[in-house]
């Protein structure tokens, strides 16, 4: 049995539980097993996981899993998956869920993976190194393998099976030094790492009060906003928008970076993008090539100008 952990935000299924089953099942299918999918609190309908190729859901309903516990979470999944793959999403909730079911199992860990197996005796995949800069094809011959499916890498594609869901019961463990009580959403926008356009802006923006313009931009595009790590650093913008080698690595479909200069550690982050516009007033900042698209100009003339466009072509 093949099982997949399957997140999903307020109840609805995230794009990466799509990507994961379909890993999952593309990995199944060579193995002639099926998929199982695990998740905690789903409202959805489970139709949508059997149309990537889930035959069965396990949907665990428990208030007391309304607050995200990776320890806990862990041991649920734990609980449940006993086969000998475990696929996860290389997301901020993924990953800090894994390890420890990779310690508990004593399995093998293979993280960031770009690709489906190149073969599975032994279990040879491709996975992103150096903050995407290189690929590194690793194998394992360990009967246990626990692997993290890199966001956008391999896509989702539809497989349809027909499938059950059941709500299994499970052992909530309590640990008498440490309780997650609560949880919150750190924007209740969109979600930067799902989010199919990113609209990211860093120091050329002169201040927190210009902000307007980039959040009206990512409004029209229906996107959602990050920014480069000093304009975080100084408090312009919350952490949970920082991009790059120590923020979040994202890998939209399309990427609009503005006052950004394009260091090596911010590009870390965001050249897993399929297309990049730049716009900076610099024709030698060195985003621009890396840009698909590039604007050399002032973005306080640009963006409310795109801005215009944008709500004339949408009407
Ligand atoms: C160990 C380490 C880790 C790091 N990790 C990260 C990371 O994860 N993410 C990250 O982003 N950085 C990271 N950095 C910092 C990184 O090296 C850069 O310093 C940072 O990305 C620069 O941010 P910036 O582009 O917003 O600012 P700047 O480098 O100051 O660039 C501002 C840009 O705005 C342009 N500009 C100015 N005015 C306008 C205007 N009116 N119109 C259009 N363009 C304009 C300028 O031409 C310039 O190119 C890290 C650094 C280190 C040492």
């Amino acid at each position: 049995m093949i099982y997949a952990y399957t997140e999903n935000s307020n109840g609805k299924y995230k794009k990466s539980a799509l990507e994961v089953v379909s890993y999952a099942k593309t990995l199944a299918d060579f193995l002639g097993d099926s998929v199982t999918a695990i998740t905690i609190n789903a409202d959805d309908s489970p139709e949508v996981l059997y149309q990537f190729g889930a035959s069965k859901v396990l949907n665990i309903k428990n208030e007391a899993l309304k607050a995200f516990d990776p320890k806990v979470y862990a041991s649920i999944i734990s609980q449940l998956a006993d086969g000998n793959y475990l696929i996860f999403s290389h997301s901020n909730e993924s990953t800090s869920i894994a390890p420890y079911i990779v310690k508990e199992k004593g399995a093998a860990y293979i993280t960031n993976v770009v690709s489906v197996p190149l073969s599975t005796s032994p279990f040879r995949v491709k996975r992103n190194v150096f903050s995407g800069k290189g690929i590194a094809i690793v194998e394992t011959s360990d009967s246990g393998v626990v692997v993290t499916v890199s966001l956008n890498s391999v896509g989702a594609k539809e497989n349809p099976v027909s499938g059950t869901e059941e709500n299994p019961t499970v052992n909530i463990p309590s640990d008498p030094h440490y309780k997650v009580e609560n949880t919150e959403l750190s924007s209740g926008k969109i979600d930067l790492k799902e989010a199919e356009i990113v609209v990211s802006a860093g120091r050329g923006m002169k201040g927190p009060e210009n902000w307007g313009i980039i959040e009206e931009l990512a409004e029209v595009l229906g996107a959602a906003t990050a920014c480069s790590k000093p304009v975080a650093d100084i408090g312009w913008r919350p952490h949970s928008e920082h991009v790059g080698q120590t923020g979040k690595a994202i890998a939209p479909k399309l990427y609009i970076a503005t006052g950004i200069s394009g260091a090596i550690q911010h590009l870390a982050g965001v050249n897993s993008s399929k297309t990049i516009v730049v716009i900076n007033n610099d024709p030698e900042a060195p985003f621009f090539k890396s840009a698909d698209y590039g604007i050399v100009g002032d973005l306080f003339e640009i963006i409310p100008k795109l801005i215009e466009k944008l709500k004339f072509f949408n009407n």
